[in-house]
C-alpha cells in the first residue's frame, strides 16, 4: 500500500479538497494546504470564485484562513502545498504571496504540484515575494 503521507501531509486529503473547488467559471481546480508551525496541524483549502470575480478566493488563502481562525494571530506557516488540474506547476497569485508572507518566517517553504503530483517545484516563501510588505505599530 502507497504511502501518501509526508510529515502530516496528505495527498489524499489534498486531492479531496480539490474536489471541493467551486469554479463554476475558470474550471481551474485548485486546493492548498498550509502546515502551522506552531500545531503541526496542515488545513486543507480550495478556491471558492464567485460570479463577481472580484470576490472570489484562492485555495491558499482558504487554506490560510482555516489555521488563522482555528490557531489565532500568532500562527505561523511551516510550509504550503498546492496542486491544481494543471499539467505544469502554478505558483501563488500575488494576493496571496502576501497574505500567506504575513503568516510565514525565513524557514516557510511553498512546494506545488502538477496535476497527479508528477512534476514538483519548491520555493522558500521569500523567493517568492522577496522584501514583503510588513508593518508593526509598536
Ligand atoms: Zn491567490
Amino acid at each position: 500500500m502507497k504511502d501518501n503521507s509526508d510529515k502530516g501531509f496528505s495527498k489524499d486529503e489534498l486531492l479531496r479538497a480539490q474536489s471541493n473547488s467551486y469554479s463554476p467559471f475558470s474550471k481551474f481546480k485548485v486546493a492548498a494546504a498550509v502546515k502551522s508551525e506552531k500545531s503541526g496541524k496542515t488545513y486543507y483549502g480550495c478556491n471558492v470564485e464567485n460570479a463577481t470575480y472580484g470576490a472570489t478566493i484562492c485555495a491558499e488563502r482558504t487554506a490560510l484562513v482555516k489555521m488563522v481562525s482555528e490557531e489565532g494571530p500568532e500562527a505561523k506557516i511551516e510550509e504550503v502545498r498546492i496542486i491544481s488540474i494543471s499539467d505544469e506547476t502554478i505558483s501563488p497569485c500575488g494576493v496571496c504571496r502576501q497574505s500567506l508572507y504575513e503568516f510565514s518566517d525565513e524557514k516557510t517553504t511553498v512546494i506545488s504540484y502538477s496535476k497527479d503530483f508528477k512534476m514538483e517545484k519548491k520555493w522558500m516563501m521569500d523567493e517568492l515575494l522577496p522584501d514583503g510588505f510588513k508593518f508593526s505599530i509598536d
